[in-house]
C-alpha cells in the first residue's frame, strides 16, 4: 500500500478472452498476466452512485490505471480522490472533466498551489494548523474552497488500520474547525475507519466521534464525509453486505447536528475496484507445500507478502480432481522477504509449469508491481468471466467456491 509505486500494466492491446485458462491456452504466458475485467468495476461503480446516500469518490491510490478510471467515469462516478499532484495530474489527463478533492492531510506548498491554480481542485483535506496556513497561502486565501478536517477515528473494526497516521484528535478538533470554518466556503469532517472494516459498526463509531467533535467546536458542517474502508470479499473475510454499511451510515449521519443542506460523503477505493483484476502466473518450481511463482512481494501480490493477506487462488488448465491441500507462495526475487504464507488452498497434485489465478487484486495488488530484480513486466488482458468474488451479484455463498474464495466462520 505505497502510493506512489511505479505501475507496471504494461500496453498490450486489450484483447478480451472469456477467462484465463483461455489466455493460457492462447498464450502459455513466460510472465505473469493482470486480467482486467471492467463489467466488474462498472458495476461496482454503480451500486454505489445508485445505493451509497449520497456522494462515492473514487480513492485513486487503490488502482491508478487509466482503463479503470475511464470504466469509473462512465458508471457515473464524477469525483475522485487523489493524495499526491501525480495523481492530480493523472486523473486531470485521463478525465478532464472529474472533480478532483485532494484527500492527504501532508501536501507541498507547490502541489496545492499546482491543484488549485492548474487543476481546479477546491477541495483539500487537513489536519492541523500548519497545513490549513499552507493551503490558505498556496492558494492565495481563495474564498472558494471545500476544506475537511481529517478527525482520527479508531481502526479497530478494520483489518488494516489508518489510526495512528493521520487525523487530529477530538480532543484538539474544536478549534482547528473553528480555524478552518474561518477560511473555507464549505467545511468538512472526513475520517478514515481503516481499510476492509469488517463492520458497518466502524462508521457509527467513527460518526459518533463526529458528533462530538461538531458539538465541542459549535461551527456548521456543510459535508460528512466517511472515507474509505468498504469491504471486498477474500478467503477468510466475508463481511455483511454493503447495504447495511450504507444504511447504518445514513441513519447516522441524518442526526448529526449539521446543516441542514450539508452533503454526505464516501472515498472507496477498495470496494471499487478489487473485483477489477486477478492476475495469473506460472508454478516454476514446487519444494513441500511451498510453490515458487513468477510474481510476488515486489509485484500484485505485495499485500500477501507484507500483511498476510490471503487471496483467492484456483488452478487453470486440465480438470483437477484431487483434494486442495495448503500452500505457501515464494517470489520470483532473490529476496527471503518474497515469500506469502496464505494458506492458498490449491490441488494437491499441483506441479511446475501448471498456471494459477489469484483473485481479487484490482485493489492495492494490480498497482503495486514494480521491476525490483528485474521481475515486474505484466501484460493487462480482458476477460468476460465473473470475478472470484462479488459484493455485487448477490450469491456470495456460493458452495463451489465457499472453500477457496470465502471462509464461512
Ligand atoms: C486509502 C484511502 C481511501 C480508500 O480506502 P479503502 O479502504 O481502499 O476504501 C480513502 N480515503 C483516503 C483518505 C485514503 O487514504
Amino acid at each position: 500500500m505505497l502510493p506512489g509505486r511505479k505501475a507496471y500494466w504494461g500496453s498490450l492491446e486489450l484483447h478480451s478472452y472469456p477467462d484465463a485458462s483461455a489466455v493460457v491456452r492462447a498464450l502459455s504466458p513466460d510472465e505473469p498476466v493482470i486480467l482486467n475485467r471492467p463489467h466488474a468495476a462498472a458495476r461496482a461503480a454503480r451500486f454505489f452512485v445508485e445505493k451509497f446516500p449520497g456522494k462515492s469518490l473514487y480513492a485513486v491510490k487503490a488502482n491508478p490505471s487509466p482503463d479503470l478510471l475511464q470504466v469509473l467515469w462512465a458508471s457515473g462516478v464524477t469525483h475522485y480522490d487523489v493524495a499526491s499532484i501525480a495523481e492530480v495530474r493523472l486523473v486531470r489527463a485521463t478525465l478532464p472533466e472529474a472533480t478532483l478533492c485532494f484527500m492527504h492531510p501532508v501536501k507541498t506548498r507547490a502541489a496545492i498551489a499546482e491543484a488549485y491554480a492548474v487543476h481546479g481542485v477546491r477541495t483539500f483535506s487537513l489536519d492541523c494548523r500548519e497545513e490549513l496556513d499552507k493551503i490558505v497561502t498556496a492558494t492565495d486565501g481563495a474564498e472558494d474552497l471545500a476544506l475537511c478536517v481529517r478527525l482520527r477515528v479508531s481502526s479497530d473494526y478494520s483489518e488494516l488500520s489508518l489510526a495512528s497516521k493521520f487525523g487530529v484528535d477530538l480532543a484538539n478538533a474544536a478549534p482547528l474547525l473553528q480555524a478552518t470554518r474561518q477560511v473555507a466556503d464549505s467545511l468538512g469532517i472526513c475520517f478514515h475507519v481503516g481499510s476492509q472494516a469488517m463492520t458497518p459498526f466502524a462508521y457509527v463509531q467513527a460518526m459518533e466521534r463526529v458528533r462530538a467533535a461538531i458539538v465541542d467546536a459549535s461551527v456548521t458542517v456543510d459535508i460528512i464525509d466517511v472515507g474509505g474502508g468498504f469491504p471486498s470479499i477474500y478467503p477468510g473475510m466475508e463481511p455483511p453486505p454493503l447495504e447495511d454499511y450504507f444504511g447504518a451510515i445514513y441513519r447516522a449521519a441524518e442526526s448529526l447536528p449539521v446543516s441542514y443542506s450539508s452533503e454526505l460523503w464516501c472515498e472507496p477505493g477498495r470496494a471499487l475496484c478489487a473485483e477489477y483484476n486477478s492476475m495469473v502466473v506460472r508454478v516454476e518450481r514446487r519444494r513441500g507445500n511451498e510453490l515458487y511463482i513468477n510474481d510476488g512481494a515486489y509485484g500484485a501480490l505485495y499485500d500477501a507478502a507484507h500483511v498476510g493477506w490471503r487471496f483467492p487462488v484456483r488452478c487453470l488448465g486440465d480438470e483437477r480432481d484431487s483434494a486442495l491441500e495448503s500452500f505457501a507462495f515464494y517470489g520470483p526475487t532473490c529476496d527471503d522477504a518474497d515469500y506469502m504464507e496464505g494458506p492458498f488452498m490449491l490441488p494437491a497434485d499441483v506441479q511446475p509449469g501448471d498456471y494459477i489465478e489469484v483473485g481479487m487484486l484490482g485493489a492495492y495488488g494490480a498497482a503495486m508491481k514494480t521491476a525490483f530484480n528485474g521481475f515486474g513486466q505484466a501484460h493487462a488482458l480482458e476477460t468476460s468471466d465473473e470475478p472470484m468474488a462479488s459484493q455485487y451479484r448477490g450469491d456470495r455463498r456460493d458452495p463451489r467456491h465457499s472453500d477457496n474464495v470465502v471462509s464461512l466462520r
